[in-house]
């Protein structure tokens, strides 16, 4: 059994720390919602009032938080407190250059540090079924393995401290393009008199095959749990697409990578914020490029 520190219990991180407490360990949770902590208490967890004193008795501390200023506020009290030899791991999505500068303060200060942002929405956190993509030393990986199991089915070292966040970043600009591209497919199809049905049969076998199209498809009808299926509702939000596209054009910036279509579809996503629908499921595009939204 250890004493997992779990800092942030919202959609994600609630049900994740459930499944630590499931798998024996003893999890002190933080939030700011007495709501999110009283959960964590119904699953067999504990609570603390702040991140600065559910460290003091960790061995492990786990943050899952909205953003980037979140991780580095909790993280310069976290370690004024824990022990040396703690092992931290953010899995929230942030921006790379934050990623990097935390966990070197961290190893600076004696500590084992990874990131580790998730694929997987609120299902697969509460299934324990997330996908684990991990940046940080050999060292710390091989420490945080056993914990990224308990809450995921895939769990990969990504390299260097940040690479997480880079593989996360650019895989979700990879399924806002195909989403986008799935999107307008199936709109042309049908303004030419080819029903949704019809036409995935056609694609989903050729070579316009793809996730968003085979798992996710944002036409009603062809994929029965598909969000558009249920008035599109999350699922993955459009507003959370966004926010990992607008970290995409930083890290583009600041790499010198061209991201034309990146660039474009978080133009595209941006209308749905402006809309006031970036609540609905991220597949709701397909409403905004129908002219439907
Ligand atoms: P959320 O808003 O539901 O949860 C964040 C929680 O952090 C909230 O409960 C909030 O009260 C808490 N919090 C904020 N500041 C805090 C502080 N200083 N101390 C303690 N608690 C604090 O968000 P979420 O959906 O759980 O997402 C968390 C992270 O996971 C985000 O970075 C998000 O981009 C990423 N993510 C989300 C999904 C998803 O489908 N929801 C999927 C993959 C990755």
């Amino acid at each position: 059994m250890t004493n997992i520190a779990f800092i942030g219990l919202g959609n994600m991180g609630g049900p994740m720390a459930a499944n630590l407490v499931k798998a024996g360990h003893a999890v002190t949770g933080v939030d700011l919602s007495d709501a999110a902590k009283e959960a964590l208490v119904s699953v067999g967890g504990s609570v603390a009032n702040t991140a600065y004193e559910a460290a003091q008795i960790a061995d492990v501390v786990v943050t899952m938080l909205p953003a980037g200023p979140h991780v580095e506020a909790v993280y310069a009290d976290v370690m004024t407190t824990a022990k040396p030899g703690t092992l931290f791991i953010d899995s929230s999505t942030i921006d790379v250059p934050t990623a990097r500068n935390v966990i070197a303060k961290a190893e600076e200060a004696g500590f084992y540090m990874v990131d580790a942002p998730v694929s997987g929405g609120t299902a697969a956190a509460e299934a324990g079924t997330l996908t684990f993509m991990t940046g940080g030393t050999s060292t710390a990986f091989e420490k945080a393995e056993p914990y990224l199991d308990i809450m995921g089915k895939n769990v990969f070292h990504a390299g260097d401290a940040g690479n997480g966040q880079v593989a996360k970043v650019a895989n979700n600009m990879l399924l806002a393009i195909s989403m986008i591209g799935t999107a307008e497919a199936f709109n042309l199809a049908e303004k030419l008199g080819l029903d949704a049905q019809t036409f995935f049969d056609i694609s989903s076998t050729a070579s316009g095959q793809c996730w968003s199209m085979t798992s996710y498809c944002p036409a009603p009808g062809p994929v029965p749990t598909a969000p558009a299926n249920k008035d599109y509702a999350p699922g993955f939000a459009a507003a959370m697409m966004l926010k990992d596209l607008r970290l995409a054009l930083d890290a583009a910036k600041t790499a010198g990578a061209a991201i034309p279509l990146g660039a474009q579809s978080s133009a595209l996503y941006t209308l749905m914020e402006s809309a006031g629908k970036d609540d609905l499921d991220f597949s709701a595009i397909i409403k905004l490029i129908s002219g439907d939204l």
